[in-house]
């Protein structure tokens, strides 16, 4: 047995960035060692982060973007504040008779060598005062500051629209806005990792008006220094609150009239979506891919679409790639020290040979089956992919517009392929809690698979999708299948976790895929879903083809990396947002604040 199956390997890293100051440099903003500093960093607010390292576990890629910012930032030396709740209940998926169950367990922010600080208290009608928990945890030039408290509940629990949300929601707001000021952390900028971060904004109005800043004075002020990420594409489809919820849940917890009269202005017909909230209250405004930056179709309370620059989401190259890959891409001067593509990596790339593609794969594949040991299939076996066979693989949340079941329309198509290429195919998935129509598309899925002797030798559904599984699918397996109905997905990270890893991407021409046209990968498209099912057959088929072929395989790869490195790179990412927020002119900004948009009556 190869050692290496048994023992931990040293991770590779990439050499230590001592100072950020050289990284500001090299993105033209030697400026911000001044404006950022430990007492003044970069705030990231979050509902969820999923860091499992660090005891947070999300439920899906909001929070694994927010994870791997964090990342980069420490490896950058970026100052900078991740604002979030620490859930003490986390969701597991388990199958039973093929039918998904979910259990929780219970976390503490102790295990996870977080620090208690102290207690801050959130305010609503009609009951008495919560008492929420602070907890901190430095991690080099940055530092988790988490809020908790034993009714707090599970990420997502309850309804959108329902009370439990909207607390959860404030108690994010205004009690990591207390936390901060506990700390005595002043924002250099709040970024608000999606519309349910809104509070963080209102609280910060409310103290500038409750310190004496006129109304007008301070919308301007929080709109200059609060980034708006968005990563809905239908403003429709998020949660609507009515005024009533309001009054007894945020209203409470305002300390000036004007902002409380502001707020209540806010509603038409007694209801209200946050987002507008966000909307007002920022100037800087971003989609997470290009393609979402342009079609996410939202308006401002005087419907005027609203304008979202579009920064893609990258991935920590760090904690996704195999070591050994990330290591030859630095050796071969791909990427450099910060994690950022060299100027001539394109030409950089044709070092890259069949014979170590084969080899990090092999080694990946390893990994992956090292990890499979302590998973269970469907059956609540584990299961080991040969060293030989070719491995396609879906892992991605089981939600409908993702598609898991395409793959599975013509049984007859699926066999085929997996016979004549000796292949493996896994897929893994949770179905969100509470979706019917999923849980019985699971259902369907898995029993077709049980009555089928060939899939059910070479199909198999692994349990209780997580980073860990994420990550040795994304470093062991060849084939990666990433479907999702074209205008979607906001942007998707787990494809760029294939690329980085050297495997053949099939897509279709959506999400953060779409930056680059036409994609640069095998495309799955057609004018109808039975065309689409076709091209994916077809795509599988060629997939399986390429990988068998050095001269193909290498050419695909390289064609793969040369378009999409720059974009998977979560260095460039940060170099996106600091560029995007802290603009070169900071003495003279391009244009006044448009106030007059917001509407007093
Ligand atoms: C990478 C990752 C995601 C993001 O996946 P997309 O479907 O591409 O957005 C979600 N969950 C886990 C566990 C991941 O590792």
């Amino acid at each position: 047995m190869d050692p290496y199956f048994y023992t931990e390997k040293p991770k590779y890293q990439l050499q230590d960035i001592e100072d950020a100051s050289e990284f500001y440099d090299i993105i033209e903003r030697s400026s911000l060692t001044h404006q950022l500093s430990s007492s003044r960093p970069y705030i990231y607010w979050t509902m969820e982060i999923y860091d499992k390292a660090n005891g947070i576990k999300g439920g899906g890629g909001l929070g694994v973007l927010a994870a791997d910012t964090r990342r980069v930032a420490e490896k950058l030396d970026v100052p900078f504040v991740v604002v979030t709740p620490f859930y003490r209940s986390e969701s597991h998926q388990k199958i039973t008779n093929l039918e998904q169950e979910e259990f929780s367990e219970t976390v503490s922010p102790k295990d996870y060598g977080f620090e208690y600080i102290d207690e801050v208290s959130i305010s609503s009608r009609g009951f008495p005062d919560a008492s929420l928990s602070i907890f901190k945890k430095v991690l080099g030039s940055t530092q988790f500051i988490t809020i908790s408290e034993p009714n707090f509940g599970k990420l997502y629990e309850g309804e959108g629209s329902g009370d439990h949300r909207l607390y959860q929601e404030v108690a994010l707001g205004f009690g990591g806005y207390k936390a901060l000021k506990l700390l005595g952390i002043k924002p250099a900028v709040i970024q608000l990792n999606e519309t349910a971060t809104i509070f963080a904004a209102l609280a910060r109005l409310d103290e500038l008006c409750a310190n004496g800043m006129n109304l007008y004075e301070a919308i301007v002020y929080v709109r200059k220094h609060t980034l708006y990420t968005n990563h809905t594409l239908l403003q429709a489809a998020e949660p609507e609150f009515h005024r009533s919820q309001f009054e007894k849940l945020v209203l409470p917890n305002l300390k000036s009239n004007a902002v409380r009269c502001w707020l209540m202005e806010q509603f038409r017909n007694d209801r209200l979506r946050p987002n507008l909230l966000a909307i007002e209250l920022t100037e800087a405004k971003n989609g997470v891919s290009k393609l979402h930056a342009r079609v996410a179709n939202f308006r401002d309370r005087n419907n005027d679409k609203v304008k979202f620059h579009a920064i893609t989401n990258g991935i920590d190259l760090e904690t996704w790639t195999l070591p050994e890959t990330l290591q030859t891409y630095h050796n071969n001067n791909i990427i450099d020290k910060f994690g950022l593509p060299t100027d001539d990596f394109s030409r950089q790339l044709n070092l890259i040979h069949s014979a170590d593609i084969r080899y990090l794969k092999k080694l990946g594949r390893k990994e992956l089956n090292r990890v499979l040991l302590k998973r269970q299939d469907q059956y609540n076996k584990s299961i080991q992919v040969p060293e030989n066979a070719i491995l396609f693989d879906f892992k991605r949340r089981f939600a409908n517009y993702k598609r898991p079941y395409m793959p599975f329309e013509n049984p007859n198509a699926l066999r085929q392929i997996l016979i004549n290429h000796n292949a493996h195919y896994i897929l893994t998935g949770k179905v969100h809690q509470g979706d019917v129509t999923m849980y019985q598309k699971l259902l369907e899925v898995l029993k077709l698979i049980d009555q089928d002797p060939v899939l059910r030798e070479r199909v198999h559904y692994i349990q209780d999708y997580d980073e860990e599984l994420g990550r040795a699918l994304a470093i062991g397996s060849d084939i990666a299948i990433n479907i999702p109905i074209v205008g979607l997905e906001a942007c998707g990270t787990s494809w760029e976790k294939d690329i980085a890893n050297l495997k053949i991407l099939i897509s279709t021409n959506d999400g953060g895929v779409a930056d680059i046209q036409p994609i640069a990968c095998l495309e799955v498209s057609g004018k109808n879903y039975e065309a689409e099912v076709l091209s994916l057959y077809v795509n599988m088929h060629k997939a399986a083809a390429i990988v068998k072929n050095d001269q193909l395989l290498e050419k695909h790869i390289r064609h793969q990396l040369n378009n999409y490195l720059p974009i998977i790179s979560g260095a460039r990412m940060m170099k996106d947002y600091l560029k995007f927020i802290f603009p070169k002119t900071q003495t003279q900004p391009k244009k006044e604040p448009s106030v007059k948009r917001i509407v007093i009556q």
